[in-house]
């Protein structure tokens, strides 16, 4: 399972970091949330939780 974040719709509150910041580092530049370990999923186990607790759907698993 791969993280993706729709830049489209991140807005940066860095709800996905807290979470699970192995996998997720919001770019204090651009305001939005990159996937710095898209192999992190398995190994953390932490992208669920983050998927579902971002508020605008950012996050889908692929
Ligand atoms: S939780 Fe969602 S809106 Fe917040 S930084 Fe992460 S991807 Fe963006």
């Amino acid at each position: 399972m791969r993280p993706v974040v729709d830049e489209e719709k991140c807005i940066g509150c860095g709800t996905c970091e807290e979470i699970c910041p192995m996998v997720f580092h919001v770019d204090e530049v651009l305001g939005k949330s990159q996937v710095i370990d898209p192999e992190g999923c398995e190994l953390y186990g932490c992208c669920e939780a983050a998927e579902e607790n971002c508020p605008v759907e950012a996050i889908t698993l692929e």
